[in-house]
Parts: C-alpha cells; structure tokens; sequence
C-alpha cells in the first residue's frame, strides 16, 4: 500500500463509522457501555481532519501510517482507540524498516507488527472476544495468500473476509478482556464491538486499495 491508499482507507473506514456508528453502539451497550460507535466516529473524524490537512508532507507510507497513531493518541477514543493507535504506529515503524518482498509480502509484515502491538497493549489472546478475533485470523488468512502468490488486492480480500468470520465468531464467546468480561455467560450470543470495528478496519484497506485500481 502507499499513502495514497492509506489516506483513502482512512476516508473509507470514516464513511463506514458515519453509516454504522449506531449499530456498533447497540452492540457496546449489550456488553459494554454503548459508545464504540461513537467514540469511534468521533476519534476517526479527529484523524481524518488532522491527516487531510497533513497529507502533503506525509508522502510515504511510514509517516502516514505513524501520523494515523498519533491522531488517534490525541483523540480520546476508548479502550479500542488507545489499541487501534498502537495498531498503525506499529505497522507505520514496520513500513519504516528497509524491507523486501512484493507489495503482499510487505502488507502481511505491516500488519503482522500492528496485531502483535494490539496483543501486547491489550494482553487479549484469540477466544477472548476481542478484537484480537477479527485481526489475527485476518493476519493469517494475508500471510496465507501472500505464500501462494496472490497479489496485494486478493490478500486484502482474504484478510477483511477472516476478519469477517472472525467477528461472527465472537458471538459464541465469554469475554475475558474489556469491560464485557464482567458479563460472563450474560455475553453469550452478543457480536463483539471490537471485532465488528477491526472487521470494517480491514475491510476499508480493501475499500482504500481496489478505488484506485
Ligand atoms: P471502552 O468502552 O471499554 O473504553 P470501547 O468501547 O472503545 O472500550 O471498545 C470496546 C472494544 O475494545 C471491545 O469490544 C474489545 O474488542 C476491545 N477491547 C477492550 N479491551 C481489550 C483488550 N484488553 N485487548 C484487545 N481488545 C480489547
Ligand atoms: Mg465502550
């Protein structure tokens, strides 16, 4: 991805926040305190304003993906904001790194460092109902793709559709991180937030790469 990519998964995750904030508020105020949505639109538009107006000098991937952190810590965004910060300086310090490798290879490095700081910060393990369960399913599901020789744009696919099923699948999950770990069996049955916003994450990446094919 470059930055123009970027900037446009930026644009597309924001659009995305602004038609379904209130659905990822209902499905916080199940299990959580009912403002994912939007705490999320809100922190999303702060980036958006912050990056717009930036989006000239930050001509290379690393810097726009690390200006997309720093917006984000700014912007007071939750539990999930504070993760999601740590997700795009990690994959902006990877990008920084003298890398090999196509432009799917790349990508699966990127994200590989952004899961890897979401579990660090977070300490959330797959099965905890988290958004850890959209984003390492969708961090292998890349690296399998990229392995046989799919371009960037089927990996990006094959990412947001794990990420996808993932999210699903935190419906049959007990949370053991966040605040929906005080409802214990009460969260059976109930679509994690979190995953639901790593899900339309991954998907705006697809949405920021095929609008420029
Ligand atoms: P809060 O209301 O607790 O500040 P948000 O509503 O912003 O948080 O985000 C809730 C989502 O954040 C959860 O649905 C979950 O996916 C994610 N989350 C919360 N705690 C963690 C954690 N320790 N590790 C990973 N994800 C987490
Ligand atoms: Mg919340």
């Amino acid at each position: 991805m470059n930055s123009a990519q970027w900037h446009r998964m930026v644009d597309a995750f924001v659009e995305a926040l602004q038609r379904d904030a209130a659905y990822l508020d209902e499905l916080d105020a199940a299990t959580g305190d009912g403002e994912h949505g939007t705490t999320m639109r809100r922190a999303f538009e702060a980036v958006k304003v912050d990056l717009d107006g930036a989006f000239s000098r930050l001509d290379s991937e690393s810097s726009f993906l690390k200006a997309v952190g720093t917006a984000l810590s700014k912007a007071a965004g939750g539990a999930a904001g504070a993760l999601y910060s740590a997700f795009f300086s990690a994959m902006g310090q990877a990008a920084g790194a003298e890398q090999q490798g196509d432009p799917a290879a790349r990508f699966v490095v990127h994200l590989d460092a952004g899961v890897q700081a979401v579990c660090r910060l977070g300490k959330a393990q797959v099965g905890d109902k988290t958004m850890v369960d959209a984003l390492v399913p969708a961090l292998e599901a890349a690296r399998a793709a990229s392995a046989r020789g799919a371009g960037l744009g089927e990996t990006l696919d094959d990412a947001a559709a794990a990420a996808r099923a993932g999210m699903l699948r935190t419906r049959d999950m007990m949370a053991r991180r966040g605040r929906a770990s005080y409802l214990g069996e009460r969260a059976l049955g109930h679509q994690d937030p979190g995953a639901t916003s790593a899900y339309m994450i991954l998907d705006a990446m697809r949405s920021g790469f095929h609008a420029g094919e």
